[in-house]
């Protein structure tokens, strides 16, 4: 992986557009009393893997999705952006 930053500063802030879920919390947080948020819900590992990034549903042990690099090297920003 790179070690230099190929994003702008400002896509260190949180710049999520599409979430990742379980679907399996997802279906249980939808019925829970009292209500829930499925972020506070779910509980996910992500990390890299042999072959890209995995995220882990640790709740039910399962896969939520494997991104397969196939074998590319991608840049990847681990600059932290600190609000004071
Ligand atoms: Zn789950």
């Amino acid at each position: 992986m790179s070690q230099d930053p190929t994003l702008p500063k400002e896509a260190l802030a949180l710049s999520i557009t599409n979430y990742v879920a379980c679907s399996k919390c997802a279906d249980e947080v939808a019925n829970l009393t009292p209500p829930e948020s499925l972020q506070n819900y779910a509980a996910m590992d992500v990390g890299f893997t042999d072959w890209g990034v995995q995220v882990w549903c640790r709740r039910h042990k399962v896969n939520i999705v494997h991104i397969d690099f196939e074998g590319h090297k991608l840049p990847a920003d681990f600059r932290r952006l600190e609000i004071i």
